[in-house]
């Protein structure tokens, strides 16, 4: 009986990994065309400082609109254009787009900056530290406009090699900061070792931040490593006034998330900077 089960189990199972492999296998295809054909686009969510109501910045969040499915988020393609050796080519077109981009509003007057999220196979790429620096060059941006954001699990990846290619960016006079801090399992005293400028809270710990103890605990301990170590802390994925109230009550200063605004086109983008630097003054006052 046992054994009958687990027989229509495995068939099931393999019957799902073929679906998968197929599915795997057409959106590769695609992926590889996507490039050529400029089905990927850059959406930008601003990072809010939640003392003053001021846009202290923002972030370049891949989309592809993709001609039959829509689109497309990061998480759906990321992983398979990695393991495919596609998210070198994807990766030089998001610095070049977020360089050019970022020039485009210097030229409209508007003195933007953008954070890009980038993957550990790119960091550790040969060509990385070339394609930043030509993108810098070709726009003539500076380069404390641009903030490269890390996993904890990118820099364990290669610590030494990581190591190197920060310091690199620190000297060119990059931002850098931790993605999703607090769900890896870096020590803190190596974290005293990076160069890095910014702790992001991971979104995880924001969520139920107003009921769970737990959360709360990590969240004040984040807020403390960053005063002690002199590096900024920004909680993501804030949705609502309370979560907000809360930030604010234990001194967080920058937070980005959907209750301020979601990620958006350039062009939504462009209209928000042109609300000028005091734009979320209404939304961070929670009293
Ligand atoms: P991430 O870098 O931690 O980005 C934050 C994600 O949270 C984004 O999802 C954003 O849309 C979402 N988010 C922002 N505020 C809120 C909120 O208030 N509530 C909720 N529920 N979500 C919120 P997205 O754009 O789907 O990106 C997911 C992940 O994909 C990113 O996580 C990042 O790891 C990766 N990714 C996105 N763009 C790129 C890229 O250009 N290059 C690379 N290598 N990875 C990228
Ligand atoms: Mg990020
Ligand atoms: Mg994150
Ligand atoms: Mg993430």
């Amino acid at each position: 009986q046992a054994k009958k089960a687990g027989g229509k189990g495995f068939h099931f199972y393999t019957k799902r990994l073929n679906e998968l492999a197929h599915e795997r296998f057409t959106i590769e295809t695609d992926l590889r065309r996507a490039l050529e054909r400029g089905e990927f686009v850059l959406y930008y969510q601003p990072k809010v400082n939640i003392v003053t109501g001021e846009f202290s910045g923002m972030e370049a969040l891949i989309r592809w609109q993709h001609p039959v499915r829509g689109l497309v988020a990061p998480e759906s393609f990321i992983g398979i254009a990695e393991e495919s050796g596609l998210l070198t080519p994807i990766s030089k077109w998001i610095i070049d787009s977020v360089c050019r981009q970022l020039k485009s509003w210097r030229d409209q007057g508007i003195q933007a900056s953008s954070a890009i999220n980038l993957s550990a196979s790119f960091f550790q790429h040969a060509d990385f530290e070339a394609t930043i620096e030509k993108a810098l060059l070709q726009t003539g941006i500076p380069p404390e406009s641009l903030e490269l954001e890390l996993t904890e699990a990118t820099i364990m990846s290669d610590p030494q090699q990581v190591l190197g290619s920060m310091a690199a960016m620190k000297a060119l006079g990059l931002q850098l900061s931790i993605d999703d801090f607090g769900i890896g399992y870096s020590s803190l005293s190596y974290l005293k070792k990076l160069p890095v400028d910014k702790l992001k809270i991971d979104q995880s710990f924001i969520r139920n931040i107003a009921k769970d103890t737990d959360n709360m605990a990590v969240v004040r301990a984040v807020l403390n490593i960053g005063r002690s170590m002199q590096l900024k802390v920004i909680a993501e994925g804030v949705e609502n006034a309370s979560q907000l109230a809360w930030l604010q009550a234990e001194g967080g200063e920058e937070a980005q998330g959907f209750y301020f605004s979601r990620p958006l086109p350039a062009q939504g983008m462009t209209a928000l900077l042109k609300r000028g630097k005091r734009a979320f003054a209404a939304s961070v006052s929670t009293h």
